[in-house]
């Protein structure tokens, strides 16, 4: 569960149902105390509809043929969302534009959204008339309308059809149709029968989807290629393990080296989001890979990069780590913060000059010369140098990694360095 979850803690069911009464006929006493029947469609619907209200002031309409969003994963997701768009939690809050792709009856990615970020728009499609009619509902009751634009999908359009027009969005998002056919439905029930997940309550029109979500979302990296610059993150949720290698392997194909993973994890069902973009924003490690070993051959390369400075001191080494950056020709610090265990600083830099190449290049050049430019060149590299028990780089702008890599290198070098005597 993402730390920011709200509920990370189980809720009262007893004083939720208090709170909703629709819910109480749900209400079965365990050893643990109370808690709901998780395998009663009813319930399960009338639990989001009470958590929606309670936590979010959102009215929802679940009708009982469509999927009923289990709300701490969908939570999960737009977090991880957040992330994504402010990974160091330091922008003003500017406005937000995002697409959710099949937003179902629920509309409950936007609505969330909106709740929790009070910044974010959104165009929202659905193919299916009826999940679009009760979404336009959902948006009507909770008096969203000037942030949640409704978009009727058609067959034969592209998936991410909202980026056909001028606009630009900072994000897509999408928790795709799973399954391949009906048959694969029944078997993967089947499986299912004795274990004790909650029951899934999903039409085949909104659960079925030709090659399933894998193909569904690899048709969107296809189209991304077409809209790059349209929307600085394109992301999808994933089901199953075996979709995750696949939309990897297709990033990979397309050359896509800037993207990020995570694990959705609510009780005992595990989802992944896959997010990339083909802008220069890179994540840090702790949004963009998970540490789960069995998936390390997916995951995109690491974006921070820690040293250790063993038994240096503190104070010391922040005398060396402003030395180096001062001594470090066209470095700009952008900002600096102290927390009482940390010195954040961030940095901005056109190119490398600190190679030795760089600088002997620079001794041989005329005295003067600036090579008759009047501009100044454009930021190559942006990142973030943390300082605490270990010195820690977090790449935040920039395309070239063996910059990025050569100034940790160069920078670590310097503080890690013994005084010279
Ligand atoms: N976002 C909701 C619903 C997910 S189910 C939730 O997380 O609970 C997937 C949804 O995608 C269904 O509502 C289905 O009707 C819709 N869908 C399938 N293909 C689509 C397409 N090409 N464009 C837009 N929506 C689509």
């Amino acid at each position: 569960m993402h730390p920011r979850n709200l509920y990370n803690q189980p809720p009262d069911f007893l004083a939720l149902a208090n709170s909703h009464p629709p819910l109480l006929p749900y209400i079965v006493q365990t050893a643990n105390g109370p808690t709901i029947d998780f395998k009663s469609q009813d319930a399960l619907r009338h639990l989001t509809q009470a958590l929606l209200y309670k936590d979010f002031s959102l009215n929802v309409q679940l009708p009982v043929d469509r999927l009923c969003p289990p709300i701490p994963n969908r939570l999960n997701y737009i977090l991880w969302i957040q992330d994504i768009l402010d990974p160091f939690h330091s922008a003003p809050a500017i406005a937000v534009r995002g697409i959710d792709i099949g937003t179902g009856a629920s509309c409950i990615y936007p609505l969330l959204g909106c709740r929790m970020s009070p910044s974010w728009k959104f165009i929202a499609t659905e193919i299916d008339p009826l999940s679009f009619e009760c979404a336009s509902v959902n948006v009507a009751s909770n008096e969203l309308h000037s942030r949640i634009h409704l978009h009727k999908a058609l067959h034969h359009e592209p998936i991410l059809s909202p980026l056909l027009g001028s606009d630009t969005f900072d994000f897509t998002m999408c928790n795709p149709p799973f399954y391949s056919s009906r048959e694969e439905i029944e078997k993967s029930t089947l499986e299912k029968e004795f274990s004790p997940s909650a029951v899934c309550t999903g039409a085949d029109t909104e659960m079925i989807t030709p090659g399933g979500e894998s193909a569904f979302v690899r048709r969107m990296v296809t189209e991304s290629l077409t809209y790059r610059t349209k929307c600085r993150w394109f992301t999808s949720m994933l089901g199953k393990l075996s979709s995750l290698t696949d939309v990897v392997n297709s990033l990979r194909e397309n050359n896509v080296e800037n993207y990020a993973i995570t694990e959705l994890v609510q009780g005992q069902t595990r989802r992944w989001a896959i997010g990339w973009s083909f802008g220069d924003e890179r994540l840090p490690d702790s949004v963009s890979r998970i540490s789960n070993q069995s998936l390390h051959g997916l995951m995109p390369p690491h974006n921070t990069i820690r040293q250790p400075l063993g038994s240096a001191d503190g104070a010391v080494a922040l005398q060396k780590l402003r030395q180096a950056l001062s001594a470090t020709e066209g470095i700009i610090a952008t900002q600096e913060r102290t927390d009482p265990d940390r010195v954040t600083i961030g940095l901005a830099a056109t190119g490398n000059t600190w190679s030795r190449a760089a600088r002997r290049k620079k001794l041989k050049a005329p005295s003067g010369d600036t090579s008759q430019r009047t501009t100044s060149p454009p930021v190559a590299l942006m990142c973030q140098v943390t300082l605490s028990h270990e010195l820690e780089f977090n790449w935040v702008r920039g395309r070239d990694r063996a910059l990025f890599e050569s100034f940790c290198n160069h920078i670590s070098r310097k503080v890690a360095s013994k005084p010279s005597s």
